[in-house]
């Protein structure tokens, strides 16, 4: 047994002086203020000196970092690295490419997540092309994409040995809308995104196919007129919907991300990195995929100023929603933990200090820096 103590536990709401529980098979055991919690006499103490303990954060939509990429075994290396983020858990998310190079890819990575590193869990393989609209492709080759068929989701699957969780598709190309129900019976998560929609056939597909999900709000989707609301405006209106949201501070402007707040609040917002491979590397220029990024240490950008990319991680991220949007901490921390665990249906195992969940935790401090990340228990960064 592993005791927290004399942190501000956050469960989802903040407890001064809490006292978190670890059990020997890695599971919370108790949270509490002190005052209620005993703690067994030989638990191993761990004195977090006040700072804050959050539930490890969950990124359903990051394509690397430090130079590692989840296109193909370097998944390894991202799982390894995302710890000093306070990332516990994420979906292996890869980008538009010849199919047999997404085959490839998908191999490699199940081959990682069979034989997982010690570092943040791969809960799964997030899909992200070639099927998005050749209209809204952001950075992807618009020549590559197609529509999604059930054939080629089966096969990608079949490389994948069951290990996609998610597929972001453009369902208005060719019908694929009609694939929604489909891929949800095989434990998929269909997501709306890089889509050309107009309003009247996202309402559709959300009455009638089940559509409960889209990629990054406002970023490569139609957008929002008052004449033709488009897709952007029937994923701000139905409250089916769980958008996720780039809150990096550059990819949506802190007041679209405060109106995308008041209609969705943390249970219905989705915080992601949408990270490239450079993230979190140093100020200069890098080659990815042929462009040529020039990096900040906020954005990556190409050389006429186009964002390309982003490079910040979710423990940034949530602080951006807590300075910029004025959104409270224990909910920005629920939008990038309990909120991604719950759509891709680990809601009763991950994203919450919560009795009974894992023991997947970040120690942070006021702005946001990791101190510790423990998942499943154990300890797997410590800045010191
Ligand atoms: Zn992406």
């Amino acid at each position: 047994m592993k005791a927290i103590v004399n942190g501000e536990v956050f469960a989802p709401h903040p407890i001064d002086e809490g006292v978190l529980l670890i059990g020997d098979e890695g599971r919370i055991a108790a949270v509490g203020p002190a005052a209620e919690v005993s703690i067994p006499p030989r638990a191993e103490i761990i004195d977090v000196g006040g700072r804050r303990v959050i539930p490890g954060l969950v990124d359903i939509h990051i394509h690397g970092l430090l130079g590692y990429s989840c296109m193909g075994a370097e998944v390894a290396q991202v799982a390894t690295e995302l710890p000093r983020f306070g990332v516990t858990g994420f979906c292996a998310t890869t980008i538009t490419a010849p199919m047999d190079r997404v085959l490839g890819a998908l191999a490699e990575l199940a081959d990682i997540i069979d034989r997982p590193p010690r570092g943040a869990r791969i809960l799964g393989i997030h899909i992200e092309g070639p099927h998005l609209s050749p209209r809204r492709p952001g950075m992807a080759d618009p020549k590559l994409q197609h529509p999604l068929t059930w054939v080629e989701f089966l096969e990608m699957q079949k490389a994948a040995r069951g290990h996609i969780r998610m597929i972001t598709f453009a369902p208005e190309e060719q019908g694929a809308a009609e694939l929604i129900p489909r891929l949800r019976e095989k434990g998929v998560l269909p997501v709306l995104g890089h889509s050309d929609a107009t309003f009247e056939q996202v309402s559709d597909w959300v009455k009638r196919l089940g559509l409960n999900h889209a990629t990054h709000a406002f970023n490569a989707m139609r957008g929002f007129h008052h004449r033709q609301p488009g897709t952007l405006g029937a994923v701000l209106l139905y409250d089916e919907i769980v958008a996720q949201l780039i809150a990096d501070g550059h990819h949506v402007h802190p007041g679209a991300m405060a109106l995308l707040w008041r209609l969705k609040g943390p249970e219905r917002t989705a915080v992601i990195s949408d990270a490239i491979p450079y993230a979190g590397m140093s100020p200069g220029e890098y080659l990815w995929e042929g462009y040529r990024l020039i990096l900040d240490g906020q954005t990556s950008r190409l050389e006429d100023g186009t964002l390309a990319g982003a490079v910040t991680l979710l423990n940034q991220n949530i602080m951006t929603l807590v300075k910029r949007v004025g959104v409270p901490f224990a909910e920005a921390v629920m939008a990038a933990a309990q909120t991604p665990a719950t759509a891709i249906g680990y809601g009763d195992q991950l994203g919450r200090l919560t009795p009974g969940y894992a023991a997947d935790i970040a120690i942070v401090e006021e702005d946001g820096q990791v101190w510790q990340t423990w998942v499943g228990g154990e300890l797997v960064f410590s800045r010191s």
